[in-house]
């Protein structure tokens, strides 16, 4: 069982990769996403201010249209005042013509501000538009170190998993079963080291029979807690060379 119990640390040290593997694809999906998004945030500006654009020049020559009609209404007034005997109606028509070529004059200021407007947002729209255009560019960019980041991680994921089933099978059905049962509600770490006489997966003390047992390791020795297969630091140390880091993180991922 010693073997099967070794190939099982190496089995839990891959996972251990695997999972760093898969945050960073993960991350990698969630960083495109929000390039995605600012790139369409952009775009939306650069609508906006097209869009405005156009409301100010149709609103300029709406404006337009009605001052052509009340010039020709204040012209006809005009004529028509010249022409009355009457002084008091004379004086009213004049006061119509007058009002008529009030409202022009403020139709007019009205409209060349819109159209003042319209030509200030043709360098916003171009501005915008250069912005999408270069975001644009940066996010064919990051797409492509995207898709490379994504390949050698994909082979990396697929090296991994091939040696972890690898170990998985050389190790003894039972220990492989029980790998795997608990690996799904152990946060991907179904081994445990005993440090100092207790499991470093829920703090437990491990009882000095189980101790000796596991010591021994001619069994698996499940933790009376929390259920992970206990395993003696010593063995971990020498079996993992690279430390005991993903039996302590357990620790504190209950
Ligand atoms: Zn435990």
């Amino acid at each position: 069982m010693k073997e099967s119990i070794a190939l099982l640390i190496e089995a839990q040290l891959l996972d251990d990769r695997l999972a760093v593997v898969n945050r960073r694809l993960d991350s990698l999906d969630v960083e495109l996403g929000e390039a995605e998004s600012r790139l369409a945030v952009l775009g939306a500006e650069a609508e906006d201010a097209a869009g405005e654009r156009k409301a100010c020049l149709a609103r300029a020559k709406d404006i337009e249209n009605t001052l052509l009609l009340d010039e020709a209404k204040a012209a006809k007034w005009e004529g028509e005042s010249n022409r009355m005997r009457d002084a008091g109606a004379a004086e009213i028509a004049r006061q119509k013509v007058q009002t008529l070529r009030d409202k022009v004059a403020g139709g007019e200021e009205e409209a060349l501000a819109l159209m003042e407007n319209a030509e200030k947002l043709v360098t916003t729209i171009e501005t915008a538009k250069s912005a999408v255009a270069q975001a644009a560019e940066e996010m064919e960019a990051f797409r492509a170190t995207g898709r490379e980041d994504q390949k050698s991680l994909e082979a990396d994921k697929a090296e991994l998993l091939a040696q972890r089933e690898l170990a998985l099978s050389r190790a003894a059905m039972e220990a492989r079963a029980a790998y795997e049962r608990l690996i799904g509600s152990r946060s991907g770490k179904p081994l445990a080291v005993i440090r100092v006489s207790s499991c470093s997966g829920c703090g437990m003390t491990v009882p000095p029979n189980e101790m000796g047992r596991a010591l021994g390791l001619a069994g698996l020795v499940s933790c009376r807690s929390c259920s992970r297969i206990l395993i003696p630091e010593e063995f971990w140390k020498s079996t993992s060379e690279g430390g005991i880091e993903s039996a302590d993180e357990s620790a504190n991922s209950g």
